[in-house]
């Protein structure tokens, strides 16, 4: 079993273009929520950020999860897709949902 970390590191690589997009937004996202500490406590300035151990090991969990449910959403979608066209799927609910 991969831990949380290794799996990160597995998606970054398979992932990078959407992972670094992704982790920039995140990273300014947690970073205009810290108000004056930093989560490991000290002041959390730009530069500080840049280089905290634990904020980033945050953006990067935080990231992680926010892309995972976004690609499990993907695939729901494109599973539904599939089934709108091969007939199995007659629901019209989910025909126009997806379209
Ligand atoms: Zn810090």
């Amino acid at each position: 079993m991969l831990t949380l970390d290794q799996k990160i590191v597995k998606f970054k690589i398979a992932n990078w273009n959407l992972w670094f997009v992704t982790r920039t937004k995140i990273f300014i996202e947690l970073s205009d929520k810290q108000s004056i500490k930093c989560c490991c406590g000290r002041l959390a300035t730009g530069l500080h950020e840049q280089n905290c151990t634990k904020f980033n090991k945050k953006v990067d969990h935080v990231t992680f999860k926010y892309l995972l449910s976004q690609l499990k959403l993907k695939h729901k979608v494109e599973i539904s897709r599939r089934q709108i066209k091969e007939g199995k799927c007659k629901s019209i609910k989910t025909k126009y949902l997806w379209k």
